[in-house]
């Protein structure tokens, strides 16, 4: 059974955010607007955060991109009082919008607020409606939602990988941002394969989790910048 993960080299990644962009096209993230920016209710699930460390002007940025970490022990699913959050048998945590009744506990419950809640109704302005992806279900608004590690694209590779009577290869399932970003920063597999890239930078001694301290198990490794 693989345990799929990922692991993001902030040395590679220069913060041009096509990562966002494409994760949005892929989900059918609605544009919420002015508005929503300036609630600071925009849905974006992955984010590229920039950091920015030391004294002007001896300044350095670093471009941290975040997904949700699909942790092996969230705390998300723990508070879900109807179960429309959980962990599937390989690692990937899902939301199941029809059962989300918005009570927003598992958005609070998240270390890492990569849970979006749908303030409003979720909009797509004119010529955008032809470019929904048919893969992805549309939300509604009062739900919970965040990013699924693309899993539509996994159940397609394995029907594929069915119809030619052959196993799954790595190369098969990648989520919409690993496959666009133009650096090669973002790698994606199982991570108990060794065979897999994936498992083995996430045991390069570079690699780390986001508050590892809070035991919650993230599958989003990183590697640290050198010097
Ligand atoms: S696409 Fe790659 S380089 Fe660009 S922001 Fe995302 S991770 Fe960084
Ligand atoms: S990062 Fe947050 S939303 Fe994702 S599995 Fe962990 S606790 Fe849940």
């Amino acid at each position: 059974m693989p345990r799929w993960g990922m692991v993001i080299d902030l040395d590679k990644c220069n913060g041009c955010q096509a990562c966002e962009v494409a994760c949005r096209s892929e989900n059918n993230i609605a544009v919420g607007g002015p508005q929503a920016a300036g609630e600071s209710r925009t849905i974006s699930w992955m984010r590229v955060q920039t950091e920015v460390e030391g004294e002007w002007p001896n300044l350095r940025a670093r471009f941290v991109p975040q997904p949700c970490m699909h942790c092996d022990r969230p705390p998300c699913t723990l508070v879900c009082p109807v179960q429309a959050t959980s962990r599937d048998s390989e690692g990937i945590i899902s939301q199941i919008y029809a059962r989300c009744i918005g009570c927003r506990y598992c958005a609070n419950a998240c270390p890492y607020t990569v849970k979006y809640f749908n303030w409003r109704r979720p909009s797509y302005p004119g010529s955008t409606v032809a470019g929904l992806n048919p893969d992805v279900s549309l939300r509604p608004v009062g739900v919970i939602e965040k990013c699924t590690f693309c899993h539509h694209r996994l159940q397609k590779a394995r029907d594929v990988a069915r119809a030619e009577k052959r196993p799954l290869r790595e190369a098969d399932y990648v989520p919409a941002c690993s496959e666009s970003c133009p650096t090669g920063a973002i790698v994606f597999g199982d991570l108990d394969d060794p065979d897999h890239r994936v498992a083995q930078l996430a045991r390069d001694p570079r690699a780390f989790r986001l508050h590892e301290d809070l035991g919650t198990q993230p599958k989003v490794y990183y590697l640290a910048e050198q010097d």
